[in-house]
């Protein structure tokens, strides 16, 4: 027998994609609960959690029964029939929520998409065509669509894709004056993330969001909470609002929705769900027999009280882990969010270096997020143990102190920071 010639697996090709992802030099192949692992068989554990998707982690037992047994049965029959598991799948979000209707489509920007339709076609009804105006928060992230990178308060999203849908209007997070100042009886929505994830892992106080719901009260406009991120249990309640004690009259769902695949929703009252009436919006793969299938195990085993509770215990083991490692190795100043939606801010002096911080994690076999420049997402499957918590935390210690060293070392020999990669 010859001898083993080992070869890295190979790196990303995205020579024939549209360039618009920089992805990270690991390719995994397949994964079981919290962790990933790559061609070779090296293993990773996963605390990225594709983007706050895998609530339940990888290859999920309960899942891939559910979605082999529906395999089996039927896929696809399009909005022309009903199906099984839509129906199901749509009573139990109304059970668990404020919502009484719910329109199903195929990912978060077209939960936001149908959500904000629906607040502009209700505020027609409402105050005639006037009442179109759309209140959002700076730095906000809503989708990438036309209308939701136009809600969303990212200007570098919407730059070259102008014109933009006009009548929306951004007001910066937390600020009760420009809130007050926005919203108006021209307004139609005021939409909320109750915690800004994509825009740094912000939550928002519950003083202000308290606030957005009197102003709605008063002008005659809805409230939206966009829980794409924040929902299905993330935050250590089934939909963050459900902590903050304000009641919106559209939510959307989405990311862990599926638990990996593809589906959102747009939850709504009657009152206002029932005017999105026969024709005046739709989807062909929304609630698709496979995706409601799939998103019915995982409701069911995200509302459990047993797995919120995890998601309570965890987040308060990694903020204390994530404010040890910034005490001892000076990279983060502060660690923020809600349950197992957390940042940690890069101290000043390394600014702008949050990639570089997530290829060192990668290199020490854990998988981060970015929010932005300057702050470390964790966004781990929700199932994630006390000791896997332990094992992440121990490997980002390692790697962001030699990571530290390395910063500061190059930043000494020739008074500048290395290039960022
Ligand atoms: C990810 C995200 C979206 C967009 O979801 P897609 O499935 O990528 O379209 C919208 N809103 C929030 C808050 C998100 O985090």
């Amino acid at each position: 027998m010859t001898e083993a010639v080992h070869t890295a697996p190979a790196p990303p090709d995205h020579s024939a994609f549209m360039p618009t992802y920089r992805p990270l030099p690991m390719v995994p192949v397949s994964g079981a609960g919290c962790w990933l692992a790559d061609a070779d068989g090296r293993r990773y554990l996963d605390l990225a959690g594709g983007i706050a998707v895998a609530a339940l982690g990888h290859a999920h037992p309960r899942l891939v029964a559910a979605l082999h047994d529906q395999a089996a049965r039927l896929w696809h029959v399009s909005n022309v029939f009903s199906n099984r598991p839509a129906e199901a799948l749509a009573r139990r979000l109304c059970e668990l929520t404020f919502a009484e209707r719910v329109f199903f489509s195929n990912s978060g920007a077209e939960a936001n998409e149908a959500a904000f339709k629906l607040a502009r076609r209700v505020g027609h009804r409402r105050g005639g065509p006037d009442k179109h105006r759309i209140v959002a928060l700076r730095e906000s992230f809503h989708g990438r669509t036309l209308f939701t990178v136009s809600v969303g308060g990212k200007p570098a999203y919407t730059e070259t894709f102008e014109p933009l849908p006009p009548g929306i209007v951004h007001v910066d997070p937390g600020d009760h004056e420009q809130l007050e100042a926005a919203v108006d009886d021209r307004t139609c929505a005021v939409v909320l993330e109750p915690v800004l994830g994509e825009g740094g892992v912000l939550p928002l106080p519950p003083g202000y969001v308290r606030h957005a719901r009197e102003l709605c009260d008063r002008h005659d406009a809805l409230l939206v909470f966009d829980e794409v991120q924040t929902g299905m249990g993330r935050t250590g309640h089934l939909f963050a609002h459900q902590a903050l004690g304000v009641t919106p009259d559209i939510c959307t769902a989405a990311k862990a929705l599926g638990g990996g695949f593809p589906i959102g929703a747009t939850l709504a009252t009657a009152e206002v769900g029932d005017q999105l009436t026969r024709g005046t919006h739709g989807s062909t793969f929304g609630g698709n027999p496979l995706a409601a299938r799939v998103a019915l195990e995982v409701l069911d085993a995200v509302s459990d009280p047993a797995l919120l509770a995890n998601v309570t215990a965890r987040s308060e083991q990694f903020v204390d882990g994530l404010r040890t490692i910034g005490r001892s190795t000076g990279i983060f100043t502060d660690v923020r969010g809600r349950g197992l939606l957390l940042g940690a801010v890069l101290a000043p002096e390394f600014a702008g270096r949050a990639r570089e911080a997530q290829l060192a994690a990668l290199e020490a076999g854990v998988c981060v997020l970015v929010a932005g420049t300057d702050v470390i997402r964790l966004t781990p499957p929700l199932i994630i143990t006390a000791d896997e918590t332990a094992h992440g935390l121990e490997r980002l210690e390692v790697a962001f102190t030699r990571l530290v060293r390395r910063w500061r070392e190059a930043a000494a020999g020739d008074g500048g920071p290395e290039g960022t990669v």
